[in-house]
């Protein structure tokens, strides 16, 4: 057993490291771990339990993928020839465009959990598509296969030529975000945000697919929604080139001087208030690669996360997130794989490319980021910038039992490096750098093995 214990902020993970040679988890009626230790030590009133023996193997908690699309099942390694705005124009919108048919939308949800559940993602922020048709489909798999999903249909009300098939009138996107909320928020568990594995998030696509009104119609949305545990999930500040870029067209077009501005209800001209704003505990925000000092004092003043996507960082020359700069104001920073600009569906493939661009960044931003960081960023950072932290992230006994059953022998690579490795932090780390899908062998949620049939 391989996981982060207790509440640690991402500075305290390397304390908070569990490695146990000969673990065991109990895994009670309900789905929740009732012991989680040596086996040795297994309390006697469990005692009577079925033992399912998995020697040789490793119980790591499900990974958590804080930004991930789902129009873009079919859309990574698609070749753009540019960064993010003209990689959108040719290859994300017209992809995206095909949701509009139901039977393409069941065919791409299907898929789209089938990779999550090869990849061990159990729980995950999932951008939607435009259509209502695609998330109806995309709910009702998830339900299926029994993943934990917060989702939102993606909200464009303006947006280039090769967008249109995608934009819909004020009207149409405020009245399907309040139906699709209705429909799918808490469906499984109703009233209780704290624990249901299907929610729902207001998700406009970024600044630049929306406008004004928009953002004024749905801070007051998610201000009617905020008891009911409704989520707020958006791109901030990913891609900087000059001229061209989302930064330099954002503050251009709203007038504001701070691309959060537009999140934060300053959305007026010249950065004034104009309505609510949507940044909370429960709003993750991808990428804030290019952030001021003060919009991350906001961020961090809201207690809402940072998706992180080095591997799509990487894809889109978009640059390398901050992490010191989060790091020193306590916001917590998850992993997102952001499939498709990311093409890696495994988070822990992700925290393998946040190692490297942090050791690779220039000399005053180096940060050799410990492994069980990399861990916790994996998983116990994705349920915490989920709001979700008491239900999972962990192996800790009273949480519900979302894990993975890791075989290293079915993927040479990896164990040949947790053969190499000594002590648990050198464990943490063989796994975080040398897992692929291959090695996984079953994927829990809540005790309950999900697979695709
Ligand atoms: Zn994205």
């Amino acid at each position: 057993m391989l996981h982060i214990a207790g509440r640690p902020s991402v500075n305290e993970a390397g304390d908070a490291l569990v490695s146990e040679p000969d673990g065991a988890l109990v895994v009670d009626d309900a789905g929740r771990i009732a012991y989680s230790g040596p086996f040795s030590e297994v309390p006697p009133d469990l005692a009577a339990a079925t033992v399912v023996d998995r020697r040789g193997c490793l119980l790591l908690p499900g990974f958590v993928d804080a930004h991930i699309h789902f129009p873009q099942v079919y859309t990574t390694d698609a070749h753009g020839g540019g960064t993010l705005l003209s990689w959108l124009d040719r290859c994300v919108f017209p992809a995206e465009a095909r949701f509009a048919d139901a039977g393409f939308a069941r065919e791409a949800a299907r898929e789209f959990c089938a990779a999550r559940i090869a990849a061990g993602t159990t729980a995950a922020m999932v951008f939607g598509s435009a259509f209502p048709v695609a998330q109806d489909a995309l709910f009702e798999e998830t339900a299926r296969t029994g993943l934990r999903m917060v989702s939102g249909r993606g909200v464009q009300t303006r947006g280039p030529a090769s967008a249109s098939p995608l934009i819909t009138s004020e009207g149409d996107a405020e009245r399907s975000c309040r139906a699709e909320i209705a429909r799918w928020h808490c469906a499984d568990d109703p009233g209780r945000p704290d624990r249901a594995m299907l929610q729902v998030a207001l998700v406009p696509r970024f600044a630049l697919s929306v406008t004004p009104e928009t953002l004024g119609w749905m801070g007051e949305l998610h201000r009617q929604h905020h008891a009911s545990g409704v989520y707020f999930h958006t791109h901030l500040s990913e891609n900087d080139a000059p001229g061209v870029g989302e930064i330099d067209s954002v503050l251009r077009d709203f007038g504001t001087s701070s691309y959060l501005d537009t999140y934060d209800g300053r959305f007026g001209p010249g950065g004034e208030v104009a309505g609510e704003s949507l940044l909370g505990r429960r709003s993750i925000l991808a990428h804030a690669v290019h952030c001021s000092d003060s919009e991350l004092d906001r961020v961090a003043a809201a207690r809402a996360s940072i998706a992180h996507c080095p591997t799509s960082q990487l894809f889109l020359g978009s640059g390398t997130m901050p992490w010191k700069r989060m790091a020193a104001r306590g916001i917590t920073v998850a992993l997102g794989s952001d499939v498709g600009a990311g093409d890696e569906w495994l988070v822990s493939r992700v925290a393998n490319d946040c190692f490297k661009v942090h050791m690779s960044a220039s000399a005053d931003r180096v940060v050799p980021l410990e492994p069980a960081a990399l861990l916790f960023s994996a998983t116990l950072a994705g349920a915490r910038a989920l709001d979700m932290e008491d239900a999972f992230g962990n192996l800790d006994a009273g949480k519900d039992a979302d894990f993975l059953v890791v075989d290293p022998s079915a993927w040479p690579p990896l164990s040949r490096s947790i053969d190499a490795a000594s002590g648990p932090a050198a464990l943490a780390f063989a796994v975080m750098m040398a897992l692929r899908e291959p090695a996984i062998a079953e994927v829990f949620v809540r005790g309950r093995r999900v697979s695709v049939s």
